[in-house]
């Protein structure tokens, strides 16, 4: 059965999304009060429009940097090997640092740059994702702050692509391939 395309279907609005992280700006408002060296580091390039309304909606003195992971390539599937394709430009040594991802699925991804990130003996390292999928939970692996926990569901929209597509949709939506019916 040859795929034939699919569609996407809206799960969480924009609307939602943006109501979200101003809850959890406040919070980590709170966690890093007083703060004036935090870094907020995207891992590109899924979180760049999480990391973009995250830090407008912070009232703190921020630094933004990137970190490029190896994911899925074009296909639906998660790698178990995790390479670091562009390092950050800056040092965190004594830095507070904010990570910032899109999902975490398996956790594999997180798991190793924390794991990186933490050799660099950070002040404080913290983690945040939009999307939490538990139920794919590979590694024990917990981000501090999640926006919404969903289920096993292959998603896109609001930074994240399928095959490089849909980035730029402002909502998070499922995915739904149809298959040739011949
Ligand atoms: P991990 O399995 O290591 O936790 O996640 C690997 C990567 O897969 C994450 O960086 C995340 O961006 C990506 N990923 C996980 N679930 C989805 C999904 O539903 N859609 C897309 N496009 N990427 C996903
Ligand atoms: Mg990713």
């Amino acid at each position: 059965m040859a795929q034939t395309g699919y569609t996407v279907s809206q799960m969480i609005s924009a609307k939602a999304i943006a109501a979200r992280i101003e809850d959890l700006a406040r919070e980590i408002e709170q966690d890093f009060a007083g703060t004036n060296k935090l870094v907020v580091v995207g891992l590109l390039r899924g979180s760049f429009v999480f990391i973009a309304d995250l830090v407008r909606e912070l009232d703190l003195p921020v630094e933004v940097d990137f970190l490029e992971a190896s994911s899925y390539g074009n296909a639906m599937e998660s790698s178990r090997e995790v390479r670091i394709l562009k390092d950050l430009r800056g040092e965190i040594q004594a830095r507070d640092v904010l990570v910032v991802e899109d999902i975490v699925d398996t956790g594999h991804t997180l798991n190793h740059v924390v794991g990186l990130l933490r050799s660099r003996a950070p002040a404080r390292l913290k983690t945040i994702a939009l999307l939490d999928k538990p139920v794919r939970r590979e590694v024990d692996f917990r981000a501090d702050w999640i926006g919404f926990e969903i289920p096993d569901e292959f998603v896109v929209g609001y930074g994240i692509d399928y095959a490089q597509r849909n980035r730029n949709l402002p909502f998070i939506g499922k995915v739904t391939l149809h298959e040739d019916a011949s």
